[in-house]
């Protein structure tokens, strides 16, 4: 990627750009848009950007938040495992009230 350009594909392009990426196109449009974007540069960029961003949408899908959490809290249940054993290995001194 050069700069932070806006890939501005041709506009009676993009719906085909994007289900090309998305793979959801067949058949002579594929083709038809396969041709155009192996000829035109700003498509083909346009097309290699979509890609990625699926690839990426996919990669967050599978690290998704639940487990994330999970990881979490269960290092915290570590963590409080640690200080209660080491309140019980080293109790602290009740305090005395009256
Ligand atoms: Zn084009």
């Amino acid at each position: 990627m050069v700069g932070e350009e806006p890939i501005k594909p041709c506009p009676h392009m993009k719906i085909l750009l994007s289900a090309l990426a998305d793979d959801t196109l067949t058949g002579v449009m594929r083709w038809f848009t396969e041709q155009h974007a192996r000829g035109c540069t700003r498509c083909g960029s346009a097309v290699v950007h979509l890609r990625e961003l699926r690839t990426q949408l996919r990669t967050l899908n599978t690290s998704s938040p639940i487990a994330g959490e999970l990881r979490l809290s269960e290092e915290r249940l570590t963590a409080v495992e640690v200080a209660w054993n080491r309140i019980d290995s080293n109790p602290p001194a009740p305090a005395i009230e009256e």
